[in-house]
C-alpha cells in the first residue's frame, strides 16, 4: 500500500510536479508520476542487464518512491520520462574573464534554469571595476555588475513553466571588488535569485581571528592592491548577513581537502543552496532519504530500522547512479565533466520528525550522537553500493586520478552523500525539511505556490497531544497564535524539549548537528543557523569563526525577521 500524501503533498505536486496536457488539465496522479519515475529511471538498467532487470527495479524504485521512504530532487520528479533529459538540480558553470565566456555562460545557465535546474558561479576570476580594457579602452564593470546580468537573465526564465531560478554567486575574500558584493544585497532589491557566498580560506579566518590585515589581490596579475583588516571585513560580512540573510560563507580549504578529483582542478563555487560544491561544467543529481520512516514501533516508541534504513540506502544509490545513466545535457562539456566524476548527492530528510519519534530533543547530546551514526550507517552502505556498481559498470572514468584511487576498491561515484534542504520534495514526503529542526509547531508558508499561502500545524504533535496530557483544541488556538510551545504553561518540560523549535536552539546546536553530519558526507550539508530578531552582529561573527573551527564547508545564519518577505512565518494567522 503506497503511504498517503499529506494535502499539502497534493497541492505542490499539482501545482508543479503532475503532467498537464495541451489543455493545461492534470494528464497524471501521483501513483503515475511515481511509475514514469520508476520506470524512466530502471530503463538504465538495461544497458548494463536483462529486460528482468528492468522489470525488477521498476518495481523496486516504484516501491521506494510511492511509499515516500526516498525521493530524488525535483528536476527528476518533475522530467524523467517525458522526453526532458535533464534530472538534475545542481550545476556549477564557469566565469571567466572574457565577454564571450561570460554570455556563453549565461546561454548555458539559462538553458539549465530553463529545465528547473539551480546554477553556481565564482565571479572571482572577473577583473575589478574600474579596471582597463584593453580591447576597448574602457572601464571593466566589475563582478557585481555583471551578476546583475545574470540575476536579470534568470528573472525572466520560469523553470519550465513551474519555478523561478535559483543562483549561488560566490566571491574570493581577497577579491578587490569584494566590499561592493558583501553589500550586494542590502538595498533588499538586488539579486533576488542569487544566494551569495564569500569564499575564504583557513589563513584569512586565522588572520581574522588574531586581527590581522590581508592583501586584497588583483585576479589578472596577482597582484596585491590593498591591505585590509581580516576582523573588519568578517564583520561587515555578519553586519550584512544581519540584516539580510546575505552573504553566507564557504570554506575554501575545507572544501578543497575534500575535493575528489584535485587534477582536475581547484572547486570555486557551489550550486545555489551550497550542498554541493562543484568543478566548473560539473553537474550533480541529489536523493534523499525519509528517515521518519526509517523505523519500526516497539513495546514503548519507536526505534530505527538499521536493516532497512541499509536496503534503502543501497536501492537510493543505484537509482541516483541510474539518474546520470539516462540524463541527457545541455552542453558537451557538462556531459563530459559529469561522466569523469558520476557525483551523486544521497542524503536525508525527516530528521527532526525521527527525533521526535524517538523522543530525542533536537540539539541534545543524545541526538549528535545519533546523527553521527545516522549518516555513517548511510555512508557506508552507500559507499558499499557504489563499489558493488563499479564492479558491474565499472568506476567513474577519473577513478584512477583521484585521491581515493590507492585506498580501496573503485567506486562508481567520486562522491555519494550531500545533505540538500529538500525544501519541496520534504513536503511531498510530508516530512520535516534536510536535517533541520521544525521552524515551527505552526507556521505559514509563503510563495510555494504562487500567490497561496500554505498553512500547516505539525501533525505530529497534534497525533501525540493527548499522550502527551494536552487538550488538541487548546493547542490549536495557541499555536495558530504563537506557533511554538513556549509560553503554554501547562506542557511538561521533557514534551517542550522534544518539540523545541528552530528560534529555541542555540547556534552551537545548530553547528554541532551540521558538523556531525558533515563528517560523515563527501559533499556538503545544507543547514541554516536560525537566529531570533534579538540576535547581534557578533553573535553571527562568532557563529563564523565556531563554524571554521568545526571543520565546515560553509555556513549560513538567518535572523528572524530580517527579509521583507520571508518563507516561513511563526504562527498561522498574520
Ligand atoms: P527540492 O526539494 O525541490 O528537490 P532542495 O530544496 O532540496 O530542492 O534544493 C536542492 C537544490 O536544488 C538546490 O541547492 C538547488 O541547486 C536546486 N534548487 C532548489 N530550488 C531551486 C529553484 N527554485 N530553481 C533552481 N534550482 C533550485
Amino acid at each position: 500500500m503506497p503511504a498517503e500524501l499529506t494535502d499539502n503533498a497534493i497541492r505542490v505536486l499539482e501545482a508543479r510536479y503532475l503532467l498537464r496536457d495541451d489543455q493545461g488539465t492534470l494528464s497524471e496522479t501521483p501513483d503515475q508520476l511515481f511509475r514514469r519515475v520508476a520506470r524512466a529511471i530502471a530503463a538504465a538498467e538495461q544497458k548494463y542487464a536483462d529486460a528482468s532487470s528492468v522489470e525488477h527495479y521498476t518495481e523496486q524504485f516504484y516501491q521506494l518512491l510511492s511509499n515516500l521512504e526516498f525521493l530524488p530532487n525535483s528536476p527528476t520528479l518533475m522530467n524523467a520520462g517525458t522526453g526532458l533529459g535533464q534530472l538534475s538540480a545542481c550545476f556549477v558553470l564557469p566565469v571567466e574573464d572574457s565577454m564571450a565566456d561570460i554570455f556563453d555562460s549565461l546561454k548555458l545557465m539559462a538553458l539549465i534554469q530553463q529545465a528547473g535546474g539551480g546554477t553556481g558561479f565564482s565571479f572571482s576570476r572577473l577583473r575589478p571595476k574600474g579596471d582597463l580594457v584593453t580591447t576597448t579602452g574602457g572601464q571593466a564593470s566589475g563582478p557585481v555588475s555583471f551578476m546583475h546580468i545574470f540575476d536579470c537573465a534568470t528573472e525572466h526564465i520560469r523553470q519550465g513553466g513551474k519555478r523561478r531560478g535559483a543562483n549561488m554567486g560566490v566571491l574570493r575574500i581577497d577579491h578587490p571588488d569584494i566590499r561592493d558584493f558583501i553589500n550586494a544585497k542590502r538595498d533588499g532589491v538586488s539579486f533576488q535569485n542569487f544566494n551569495l557566498s564569500v569564499s575564504v580560506s583557513d589563513v584569512w579566518m586565522q588572520a581574522a581571528q588574531q586581527d590581522q590585515t590581508c592583501p586584497l589581490i588583483h585576479p589578472l596579475t596577482g597582484q596585491a592592491v590593498a591591505q585590509v583588516s581580516a576582523r573588519e571585513l568578517l564583520h561587515s560580512i555578519a553586519e550584512a548577513a544581519w540584516q539580510t540573510g546575505d552573504p553566507g560563507m564557504i570554506f575554501n580549504d575545507a572544501i578543497n581537502r575534500a575535493n575528489p578529483t584535485p587534477r582536475s582542478g581547484p572547486i570555486e563555487a557551489t550550486n545555489p543552496c551550497g550542498e554541493v560544491p562543484l568543478l566548473p561544467y560539473e553537474a550533480c543529481n541529489l536523493g534523499s532519504i525519509n528517515v521518519s520512516r526509517m523505523v519500526r514501533q516497539t513495546s514503548d516508541g519507536y526505534a530505527i530500522d538499521w536493516q532497512k534504513l541499509a536496503r534503502t540506502t543501497q536501492l537510493a544509490l543505484r537509482f541516483l547512479d541510474n539518474v546520470i545513466e539516462v540524463s541527457r545535457w545541455p552542453d558537451p562539456r557538462i556531459a563530459r565533466t559529469v561522466e569523469s566524476n558520476r557525483k551523486v548527492g544521497l542524503g536525508i530528510m525527516g530528521f527532526a520528525e525521527l527525533l521526535i519519534l524517538l523522543e530525542i530533543p533536537y540539539g541534545s547530546a543524545e541526538s549528535i550522537r545519533l546523527a553521527e551514526e545516522l549518516m555513517a550507517s548511510i555512508a557506508q552502505e552507500a559507499r558499499t553500493a557504489s563499489e558493488q556498481l563499479a564492479e558491474q559498470r565499472g568506476p567513474f572514468s577519473n577513478w584512477s586520478d583521484s585521491i581515493e584511487a590507492n585506498s580501496g576498491p573503485p567506486l562508481r561515484n567520486a562522491t555519494r552523500t550531500s545533505i540538500a534542504p529538500t525544501g519541496t520534495i520534504g513536503i511531498i514526503a510530508g516530512t520535516s525539511a534536510g536535517i533541520e529542526p521544525l521552524f515551527a509547531l505552526a507556521y505559514r508558508r509563503e510563495h510555494v505556490l504562487g500567490e497561496q499561502t500554505l498553512v500547516e500545524i505539525n501533525p505530529l504533535l497534534l497525533r501525540n497531544a493527548q499522550r502527551y496530557g494536552l487538550e488538541p483544541e487548546i493547542l490549536q488556538t495557541h499555536l495558530a497564535q504563537q506557533g511554538t510551545l513556549e509560553s503554554l504553561p501547562q506542557v511538561p518540560e521533557t514534551v517542550r524539549a522534544i518539540f523545541r523549535t528552530a528560534l529555541e536552539i542555540p547556534p552551537e546546536e545548530h553547528l554541532q548537528i551540521q558538523a556531525a553530519f558533515q563528517r560523515h558526507v563527501e559533499n556538503a550539508v545544507s543547514k541554516t543557523v536560525n537566529l531570533p530578531e534579538s540576535a547581534t552582529v557578533e553573535t553571527i561573527s562568532r557563529i563564523y569563526h565556531r563554524a571554521w573551527e568545526l571543520g565546515l564547508k560553509g555556513v549560513t545564519v538567518y535572523r528572524y525577521g530580517s527579509k521583507a518577505q520571508q518563507v516561513l512565518y511563526l504562527g498561522t494567522t498574520e
